[in-house]
């Protein structure tokens, strides 16, 4: 929960007490627009609450039109440089702006994009990255740090303050976990906008999500952070199911199948990588918040069974389901698959 001022992006509420939400950004050619709604389809299906696509040319800015139209989420565009862009792109009714103030060359040109979105009631998110802070203040501050990260925001928010425009969302993204962290204390000590998270150039699957729950884990267990992206390398589809993985392990949002399953050991009667791996895929963008164990061996396998929703346990006789604590008998192989997404379906019909 957030006491940062609250915004409105479309439809999503973030800031004063809203739940933390759950950004991704698209890949595809923006200008390509039935290939980029699919894209935001399936990210949406994913859990994406919010979606960012970049608008790097007329071409792109003449698709959001068409995007916007049939988004079943709220659209950010992210502008570089050209005031034209930012203008088009709030006349295609965008639900926020991201923007780097430091790259629209003229104050009187954020200004007039300021006028704007304040016309239209749309968010402006300014982004500072450690690899965009101005030379005078790297050199103010001896380096790219929070200091002079937290120096160029500050530089950006006047740009919008001075126009009376105050419907702000800051993002203040490091590659270094530990910077994104102390930027963001102190972005959340100074101003009381809501703030965006991410850990920006994470790296690829794997080490993306680690970065970027240790940044995130950290910043949202002291309550800072309004909305979060997991930014991967490569395609986009992992960064939701990322997101929501940090924001269930923080007990902050449930809204999907969560999978425990066990390391294996000498003792594993199954092959519980492939089962977990498959229950995962199974229940991929399943919105049901419960829990499903898949577990080697009746030594541990109880254990974790009796405090999941679902659970199955290999045994020296086969395979055993459980459902709420209780045993519901063995089950033969061929047939477990079936009979765990029958009693998911079961679940979900009770609820
Ligand atoms: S549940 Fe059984 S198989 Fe899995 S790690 Fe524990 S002891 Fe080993």
């Amino acid at each position: 929960m957030s006491s940062r001022l609250g915004v409105q992006i479309g439809k999503v509420s973030i800031g004063a007490g809203a739940p933390v939400a759950v950004q991704s950004m698209t890949n595809t050619p923006t200008s390509d627009h039935a290939l980029t709604l699919q894209q935001i389809y399936k990210l949406a299906t994913l859990g994406t609450e919010i979606v960012r696509v970049s608008v790097p040319d007329d071409q792109s800015a003449d698709s959001l039109f068409r995007i916007v139209e049939k988004s079943p989420v709220p659209v950010v565009a992210d502008i570089h440089f050209r005031t034209d862009l930012a203008i088009k792109s709030l006349e295609a009714g965008v639900h926020k702006l991201r923007l780097n103030p430091g790259n629209i060359r003229l104050a009187e040109d954020v200004h007039r994009i300021a006028e704007l979105a304040g016309s239209k009631g749309v968010p402006i998110r300014i982004g500072v990255n450690s690899g965009s802070v101005p030379g005078d203040l790297r050199e103010k501050y001896s380096g790219v740090n929070e200091d002079s990260m937290w120096a160029a925001a500050e530089r950006h928010i006047a740009l919008l303050t001075e126009t009376g425009f105050h419907n702000i969302v800051l993002s203040l993204k490091s590659s270094d976990p530990m910077l994104t962290v102390r930027v963001n204390r102190k972005a959340s000590a100074e101003c009381p906008y809501p703030l965006h998270l991410g850990v920006t150039e994470a790296g690829p699957r794997g080490t993306a999500e680690i970065r970027s729950a240790v940044a995130m884990g950290i910043l949202l267990s002291e309550g800072i952070g309004d909305t979060i992206r997991v930014s991967i390398s490569g395609s986009p589809e992992p960064e939701p199911l990322a997101g929501w993985e940090i924001l269930s392990s923080l007990d902050l949002r449930h809204r999907f199948v969560r999978i425990v399953s066990c390391p294996t050991c000498a003792r594993t009667r199954l092959d519980v990588e492939a089962l977990a791996l498959k229950v995962q895929q199974m229940v991929q963008g399943h919105r049901l918040p419960v829990t499903v164990a898949v577990m080697g061996c009746e030594v541990n396998g109880p254990g974790e069974a009796r405090d999941a929703d679902l659970a199955v346990i290999g045994t020296p006789t086969g395979f055993m389901l459980w459902k709420n604590g209780k045993s519901l008998g063995a089950v033969p192989e061929d047939k477990l698959e079936t009979r765990l997404m029958e009693e998911l379906n079961n679940i979900e019909r009770r609820r």
